[in-house]
């Protein structure tokens, strides 16, 4: 049987994986995200190496232009990152591998892998969130990635912000106090003086930290209504954020939903992931495989 590859490109390192899901990974590697040109020609060694191969997953920090007829279709776009802005991701690897090559944003792909293999294998709404350097989502709807005018940008939807018991400006770049920059890794960082690693667990940090994910995924549930909620990220592995987020979120629907998945059922509603850091890498292997 022929082989898939996956590539996960994040803006600290790439990933790529050849194989066919999580039990049956054949070669992996990984390697620091440098230049686009020097990063890209490690990505076709490895898949060189491995090939051949009948098709090629990328799952990609954004923004990510998605549009099939765009003339910038697989392009990274507005990023931060240095270097990396207008970067075409699909066009290079796809002439370099002569496979075809399927692209999304590293949140869809989770959600993807979340869905064919992990904590969310049961249900065909769902929304994976990873809390981490910044905040980032992927929406399902009966088990597709969902796309528009542009792909969901659920960090930077707004969230209340009571600069009165919170006076922290806010860390992101565009908006100041989006959720992101709230309630991201580096936003912690700033705020509070201090990595998020070295905050012991009853630092008031973690109470503030559950109020504004539990606002920005209320939101979330309120739009999408999705039937589960994965929680992913370096921020997500202080494990005491899941309980004051869920008690959070029902307090704050204040009993207006009537499902049992948000009374008694919330610990199975509001998740760590399944496949933890390796739900980006494997959805890419998910959507080379027409996931
Ligand atoms: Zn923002």
């Amino acid at each position: 049987m022929t082989l898939l590859g996956g590539v996960e490109a994040g803006g600290t390192k790439f990933v790529c994986a050849v194989g066919r899901g999580p039990d049956d990974v054949r070669a992996e590697a990984r390697f620091a995200t440098t230049t686009p040109a020097e990063t890209l020609a490690r990505v076709v060694a490895f898949f060189r190496e491995h090939a051949p191969l009948a098709a090629l997953g990328v799952a990609s920090f954004g923004p990510v232009d998605l549009h099939p007829r765009s003339p910038a279709f697989g392009s990274i776009t507005t990023t931060p990152k240095p270097g990396w802005q207008h970067v075409d991701l699909v066009g290079p690897l796809r002439r370099a591998l002569g496979v075809p090559v399927r692209v999304d944003t590293d949140v869809s792909a989770a959600a993807l892998a979340e869905h064919r293999w992990g904590a969310a294998r049961d249900v065909t709404t769902l929304v994976y969130v990873t809390i981490g350097t910044g905040i980032g989502g992927g929406i399902l709807v009966n088990g597709r990635p969902v796309h528009g005018l542009l792909h969901p940008e659920l960090g930077h939807v707004r969230v209340p912000h009571d600069r009165a018991a919170d006076p922290f400006p806010g860390a992101c770049p565009h908006h100041g106090d989006c959720w992101e920059g709230l309630a991201s890794g580096p936003a912690l960082a700033v705020r509070w003086r201090q990595t998020p690693e070295r905050l012991p667990d009853t630092h008031p940090a973690w109470e503030l930290e559950a109020r504004y994910l539990a606002l920005g995924l209320v939101n979330v549930l309120l739009t999408v209504s999705p039937e589960r909620i994965v929680l992913g990220g370096g921020v997500m592995t202080r494990t005491q954020l899941f309980p004051l987020i869920r008690a959070e979120i029902v307090r704050l629907l204040g009993g207006y939903l009537q499902s049992p998945a948000l009374k008694e059922g919330i610990d199975d509603y509001l998740v760590p992931p399944a496949l933890g850091d390796r739900a980006g890498v494997l959805g890419a292997l998910a959507l080379a495989d027409g996931a």
